[in-house]
């Protein structure tokens, strides 16, 4: 049994069939929640990390607990909930994707709700409910990661009322306009107000999250908080200045916090330092000689605004013909997961802008738009990040947005004068000062910033890098993890005093 138990949907290792061998390593993809939750067993604290895999052992046998690196976490244990190829299918390809995804992020007009799939939703939250209520020691603190987990509280708090039951949400939260249309949100709303404390990336997905509880049960404001200086209260579409930090429903106090996800630098500077990237850099600088380099990263989704972006771009070029050979957009969009059909169309109309501004504007020996569909590694992408003069992140709608600090951190240690231009409708842009911010929705606005950015002194992208990358590098990966385990432990303690 375990003091501390993680719930998250993917396991701390990888594993996979190779030559009809089940196959486990550690983890290769980029993910840098995973090694952080692992490090809080680096030092032989025990723990469990209950996650679904679909893999049975040779002779048809499933393993619910294995090892998962004896070396560096030798008390850590994987607790595996069974889950066939069709229930992942229908609750995480489809289910999660299709009706959750789109409207947490304001796209409800294109989510699809069918009642079969809530169904099998909440089969598979009450198995990683059980599976948890067996793995922890009495009076234990669970960390449960994410939406597509929203119904594990519910069935959690019925099996072991003892346990302390934190949740972070990774994506964004909308504002009840948006939310009240999710046919379960009763229940959704019902399960998380059964934890202890929720924390998500910003004040306003906080505040959002008050204001739908509100619409579903009576909700006492208990303690409110300034949202200054840690964060951004004007001038920013996801800004706000004050937050709700504890409510009370009927007799159950529930704390609330905002914790943007951080970055592990030591990640990026093992980058910078390995001779291969310096090797690689050379090579890129000659490539780009005379050439400014416009950098986008991000999934195939629509959330992403990536149309929006090449509308945007093929707008700067009309009005800039100035800029002809000058510059070039290079988009790094890595493709949804295979069996994911709902990104088809929208991947033809991408590549469909992409060739019309190069059919439209390249000249010999220039290519204005480098459209890369396919995922770099970590190692790549910090190479186009060290020599991108303008990094344009334009989500339509984003919990936080990673890609943001790792430009930040890695232009940070490079000395680099590389400016951030970055959606007002993500969450990092509630923190991440400095930042050129801009409304993806307007068309103008998206070309007339890139411009701004692009025309902008030295000494302005300096100074400006130099803030941002004060954020990045002192709430980090570790200050996160650490922040929210504190405060999930800090309302604890303070329920018990009034009790
Ligand atoms: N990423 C990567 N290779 C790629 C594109 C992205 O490793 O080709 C990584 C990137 O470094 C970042 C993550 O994928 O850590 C994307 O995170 P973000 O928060 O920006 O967006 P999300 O995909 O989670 O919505």
């Amino acid at each position: 049994k375990s003091d501390l138990v993680i719930v998250y949907h993917r396991l701390p290792y990888e594993e996979f069939m190779q030559d009809g061998k089940l196959v486990r390593r550690r983890p290769q993809s980029p993910n840098g929640i995973i090694p952080t939750l692992l490090s809080f067993f680096a030092d032989g604290r025990s723990g469990s990390w209950v996650a679904w895999s679909q893999y049975e052992n040779d002779d048809g046998t499933f393993e619910v607990h294995t090892e998962v690196d004896t070396e560096n976490y030798p008390n850590l244990v994987a607790a595996r909930v069974s889950l066939s190829a069709e229930d992942v299918d229908i609750f995480y390809k489809k289910f999660s994707k299709e009706a959750f995804w789109p409207t947490l992020h304001t796209f409800w007009e294109r989510a699809s709700f069918e009642e079969d799939h809530w169904e099998v939703f909440l089969k598979v939250n009450q198995l990683f409910a059980e599976r948890t209520a067996a793995e922890a020691a009495p009076g234990a603190t669970v960390w449960i990661h994410d939406y597509n987990l929203w119904m594990v509280p519910a069935y959690l708090r019925e099996l072991r009322p003892d346990l302390t039951i934190a949740f972070f949400h990774h994506t964004y939260f909308p504002s009840a306009d948006v939310f009240n249309v999710v046919p379960w949100r009763r229940e959704i709303v019902g399960s998380l107000l059964q934890c202890d404390y929720i924390g998500f990336h910003i004040p306003r997905q906080a505040e959002n999250f008050v204001d739908v509880a509100r619409g579903v049960m009576p909700v006492e404001v208990v303690e409110r908080v300034n949202c200054a200086p840690r964060f951004l209260t004007f001038g920013c579409a996801v800004g706000l200045d004050e937050m709700t930090t504890r409510i009370r429903v009927n007799d159950r106090y529930i704390g609330l916090g905002a914790h943007p996800v951080g970055l592990d630098l030591n990640r990026v500077e093992k980058v910078l330092a390995d001779p291969a990237t310096q090797e690689r850099l050379e090579v890129l600088r000659e490539e780009l000689s005379g050439v400014r380099l416009i950098l986008s990263v991000e999934r195939l989704d629509f959330t992403k605004g990536i149309l929006e972006k090449l509308e945007a771009y093929e707008r700067l070029l009309d009005e800039h013909p100035e800029l002809s050979e000058k510059i070039t957009l290079m988009i790094v969009c890595v493709p949804a997961a295979s069996g994911m059909t709902i990104y088809d169309e929208l991947q033809s109309q991408i590549e469909q802008t992409v060739g019309r501004i190069n059919g439209r504007f390249a000249r010999v020996g220039w290519t204005p738009v480098q459209f890369f569909f396919r995922s770099l590694p970590f190692e790549e992408l910090v190479c186009y990040y060290t020599m991108s003069d303008v990094m344009w992140i334009t989500p339509l709608r984003d919990g936080l947005n990673l890609v943001a600090k790792e430009y930040v951190a890695t232009q940070g240690m490079t000395d680099g004068s590389g400016v951030l231009v970055l959606s007002e409708f993500t969450g990092a842009a509630a923190e991440l000062r400095g930042a050129v911010l801009t409304n993806p929705h307007d068309p103008r606005e998206l070309a007339n910033t890139c411009y701004f950015a692009l025309s902008m002194n030295r000494t302005e992208a300096r100074n400006r890098l130099a803030e941002a990358f004060d954020v990045v590098r002192h709430y980090d990966i570790d200050y996160w993890a650490k922040n929210f385990l504190d405060a999930v432990a800090e309302y604890d303690a303070s329920f018990l005093e009034r009790e």
